[in-house]
């Protein structure tokens, strides 16, 4: 079997900082007791269980925004980790508001999309932030104001009439950089003053540029949590440039979906994807 393991893997510098000050946490005696945490601190399964083992209490329903999140924390002594996606400032308040202290991880590619935007609202721009709805990262933004418009596809620009000539365009940190191009520009043809600020961090255009520009073969297979907006932004990008792709969470998944007769394959894994998951993967495909 031909394999070809693409660069970057691993976990992207906002997961790595946010796994840090989790696990750090429990230890700490200045950090008060129990210790939450609201939603995933990363979409991945994994490190999930990690965290859970060490103490820290995963607060997280299917379906629930991080406000209905919060109402199932006791009010009182403890502390609520943020996680690596940020969230709206009536998150911090209520928080504050029930007796419990903060702990940040958000990434801060993320709070800088949350900084640009309040500062173009306080100078009266209309806001068109891009992203998946219901996705935490794209609830944090958004929520912060009802100047905010969300885009989740170049359809949404269709039923668009914003009045204000200050328009700001932002988005979603984890989106296809392939897929973004075509939205902002409609945007740009609609509302031809618009600013536009691409804000896809660093992490994701490498790993989807990587995916993009790699060797045709038999089989992409990208690693990662199928909740996790980067993992499933790199199959649409290998799907985009033709190539058969499946998602696997980890080498049992992956031993039920790998088609027969592929010779030779590409690996990608989402920006939080434990590494030692690709090196198993790729360990089994070596003995094939
Ligand atoms: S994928 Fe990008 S935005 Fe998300 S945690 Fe990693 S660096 Fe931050």
């Amino acid at each position: 079997m031909i394999i070809h393991k693409l660069n970057p893997q691993g976990f992207c510098k906002g997961v790595i900082n946010a796994i840090k000050l989790a696990k750090a946490s429990v230890n700490d005696n200045n950090i008060k007791k129990p210790i939450y945490m609201l939603g995933a601190l990363i979409h991945n399964e994994h490190i999930i269980n990690e965290l859970k083992d060490l103490g820290i209490i995963i607060i997280d329903e299917k379906n629930k925004s991080r406000l209905d999140l919060l109402d199932l924390i006791p009010n009182g002594s403890g502390t609520v980790i943020i996680s690596a996606h940020g969230v709206a400032d009536n998150i911090y308040l209520k928080i504050k508001e029930k007796g419990l202290d903060i702990l940040d991880a958000t990434c801060p590619y993320v709070s800088l999309v949350h900084k640009k935007v309040k500062e173009k609202i306080d100078l009266e721009y209309d806001i068109l932030y891009i992203g998946a709805k219901s996705h935490p990262e794209c609830e944090g933004v958004i929520d912060n104001s009802d100047k905010i418009t969300l885009i989740t596809s170049d359809l949404d620009i269709d039923n668009l009439d914003v009045k204000n000539d200050k328009i700001y365009v932002t988005n979603q940190t984890t989106l296809s950089i392939y897929e973004i191009e075509n939205i902002y520009n409609k945007i740009k043809r609609k509302y031809p003053n618009a600013i536009i600020d691409d804000k896809i961090c660093m992490a994701t255009t490498e790993r989807q540029k990587a995916v993009y520009e790699s060797p045709n073969v038999d089989l992409c297979i990208v690693i990662g949590d199928s909740r996790s907006s980067n993992t499933k932004k790199l199959a649409e990008v290998a799907r985009k440039k033709g190539l058969d792709t499946i998602l696997v969470d980890n080498l049992d998944d992956l031993k039920n979906k790998i088609p027969n007769n592929i010779n030779s394959v590409s690996i990608t894994s989402g920006a939080s994807t434990p590494e030692f998951i690709v090196d198993e993967i790729i360990d089994y495909l070596e003995n094939q």
